[in-house]
């Protein structure tokens, strides 16, 4: 099983419900209602997994709820990648 630092375990937990409660305004689209926490700098580049200030809200594989982004996944692969499209109707 591949270890992935800083994803798991209690001490992650508890510092994703902290900065969730303090914020849910996703740092990548601006919107809110953000469900997961992204880390500011990557843990590839040496980003402190646990720190709070390297943690943001930001919105997971629900997606935004505004704009339709999964901004915690399409972060790294293409910024100006179209949204994919909202299946509701409005
Ligand atoms: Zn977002
Ligand atoms: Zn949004």
């Amino acid at each position: 099983m591949p270890r992935s630092p800083g994803r798991t375990g209690t001490a992650w937990r508890r510092i994703r419900t902290r900065v969730l409660a303090e914020s849910r305004t996703c740092w990548i689209c601006g919107h809110g209602a953000a469900d997961t926490v992204d880390h500011v700098i990557p843990l590839s580049k040496g980003g402190d997994p646990l720190d709070p200030s390297n943690l943001r809200p930001a919105h997971g594989v629900n997606g935004c709820p505004v704009c339709g982004r999964k901004c915690n996944s399409s972060k790294g692969a293409n910024l100006t990648a179209p949204a994919p499209r909202a299946s509701r109707a409005w």
